[in-house]
């Protein structure tokens, strides 16, 4: 069967937005997907569609409906259901799947001598012991992880608020990136951090914390990526994601 509907981009990323713009100026029909839990987000050209498809059967249901040829999984690397989800949707369409995810820090001068964990109750446990006033970029799902800190200072910097009642000895902090060295050295010392906690997001625009720390010899916490589905090709730039869709059209349209 020849499918004649728009790439499914799955999205909620820069790369994502940049592979959209890409293909947008090539003249393809491209449909990004945002799970829509974050109030206004940037937009990429081309369609948008809003909200989860219902696990991997509604996935496939959205693929097989609107005749997609070819899907990139551009999500975050931890959005690791929705990767999962992709993989299964896939299996279950038959549809080509690319994973477009960005290169980590592991790369970066400091990673050396940050401590690299698996999960973020081991990032508490580990930063706990290293530091009294903790940095916290974890993310806002990953908030009461932290709960039993009740007597700490914590600096928590996320872009939705946490919905529910932190400990009073806890900071706010509601921002969006990117951030400069400028910006989060001035902070760290501001705040006399001596631990930060991390997770490998990988990308430019949120990596300055990690050289502020390493300039103040704060302590870095990261925790490591979730593994990807196997079985499935996977790309780092969203120019090699285009150059792959290009092909999967021309594939699918001879
Ligand atoms: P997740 O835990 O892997 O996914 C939870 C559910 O949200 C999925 O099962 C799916 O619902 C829905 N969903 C997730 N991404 C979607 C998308 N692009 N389009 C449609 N539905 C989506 O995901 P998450 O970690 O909450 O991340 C949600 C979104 O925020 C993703 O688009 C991700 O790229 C972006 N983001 C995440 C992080 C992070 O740290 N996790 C950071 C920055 C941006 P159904 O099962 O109903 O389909």
């Amino acid at each position: 069967m020849v499918m004649t509907g728009p790439v499914l981009i799955l999205g909620g990323t820069a790369e994502a937005r940049e592979l959209a713009s890409l293909l947008v100026e090539t003249g393809t029909d491209v449909v990004s997907s945002l799970a829509g839990a974050v109030p206004s987000p940037a937009l990429p050209p081309g369609q948008v569609r809003l909200g989860g498809f219902g696990g991997p059967e509604g996935l496939a249901a959205y693929v097989r409906e609107r005749g997609v040829p070819a899907v990139v999984d551009a999500t975050h690397p931890f959005a690791a259901r929705m990767t999962t989800n992709a993989a299964r949707g896939a299996e279950l369409t038959g549809v080509p799947l690319l994973r477009l995810q960005r290169p980590g820090w592991g790369g970066l001068p400091g990673a050396a001598r940050w401590h690299w964990v698996d999960s973020v109750a081991e990032a508490v446990a580990v930063a706990e012991r290293l530091g009294e006033r903790s940095f916290v970029t974890t993310g806002v799902k990953t908030l009461p992880a932290y709960a039993s800190w009740t007597d700490r200072y914590v600096l928590a910097r996320m872009v939705t608020p946490p919905g529910w009642q932190v400990p009073p000895a806890w900071e706010i902090l509601l921002a969006r990136g990117p951030f400069d060295l400028n910006h989060e050295t001035t902070l760290l010392r501001e705040r006399r951090i001596d631990v930060l906690t991390t997770k490998d997001s990988g990308g430019s625009s949120a990596e300055a914390k990690l050289h502020a720390a390493d300039d103040l010899g704060v302590a870095v916490v990261v925790v490591r990526r979730p593994p990807l589905p196997d079985g499935v090709a996977v790309v780092r730039s969203a120019g090699e994601a285009a150059r792959w869709v290009q092909a999967q059209v021309r594939l699918g349209s001879g």
